[in-house]
């Protein structure tokens, strides 16, 4: 049976690079809101340009687009084993819309990880973070650096820092998790899907945590 896994936490969590790192693994398709709201932007197509108006401010992006992107998206057949939701659900609308969807797949959310990382170390992780051009792999220019500064390990393409990740927007994109997303921990939790894992922990011992925590769900 397929399984989805929605990776919980604040931006800059980890939840790009541990996703990056377990779906190969796990068979399970990296489903990235945010890497699709930026492809579409850089195919300049209309999504695209109305999600840039909400993404350069720390916004969220409106809640009927951003769930008819991720239909579309899970229902290709690339998703059939299963996906890693990395950014997605954002709010409590979203998330019903995404039990809606699986349950139409005869399916269902089988785990959401909640990666813990206290506020003041989510700006300094996002301002050094370098995110590929092409695959939206990320690295720390201090915690995580590439082989060779500004070339992608993965696919050799070019490293940039995101326009989102200066310390202004980062700070409202807190403050927007703050006050959107952090009601998912109690709506997960009290489904018994939550599990807590400390984001704080270095890259490899995160990773081992979540392998584990999959390999049971
Ligand atoms: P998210 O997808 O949750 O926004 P990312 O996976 O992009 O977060 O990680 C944000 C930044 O923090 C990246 O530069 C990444 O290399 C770095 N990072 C991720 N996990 C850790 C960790 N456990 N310790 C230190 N730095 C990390
Ligand atoms: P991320 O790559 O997850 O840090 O997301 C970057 C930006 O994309 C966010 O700040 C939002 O503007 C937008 N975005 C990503 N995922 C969602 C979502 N599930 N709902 C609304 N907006 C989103």
């Amino acid at each position: 049976m397929a399984k989805y896994i929605v990776l919980l936490g604040p931006p800059g969590a980890g939840k790009g690079t541990q996703a990056d790192l377990i779906a190969e693994k796990f068979e399970l398709q990296h489903v990235s809101t945010g890497d699709l709201f930026r492809e579409n932007l850089k195919k300049m197509t209309d999504l695209g340009k109305l999600a840039q108006t909400f993404m350069s401010k720390g916004e969220l992006v409106p809640d009927d687009v951003t769930i008819a992107m991720v239909r579309e998206r899970l229902n290709r057949t690339d998703c059939k084993k299963g996906a890693l939701l990395d950014g997605f659900p954002r709010t409590p609308s979203q998330a019903d819309a995404l039990a809606d969807m699986l349950s139409e797949f005869k399916s269902k959310v089988n785990l959401v990880p909640y990666i813990f990382v206290p506020a003041e170390a989510l700006i300094e992780r996002l301002s050094g973070r370098w995110t590929c051009k092409t695959g939206g792999h990320v690295f720390h220019e201090k915690y995580n650096p590439p082989r060779m500064p500004g070339v992608c390990d993965l696919d050799g393409s070019e490293l940039y820092q995101r326009d989102d990740d200066k310390a202004e927007t980062v700070k409202n994109r807190i403050k927007v998790y703050n006050e959107q997303t952090t009601p998912l921990i109690e709506y997960y939790r009290s489904r018994n899907l939550l599990v807590e894992v400390d984001g704080t922990k270095s890259i490899d011992d995160v990773s081992k945590e979540l392998i584990s925590l999959v390999e049971k769900a």
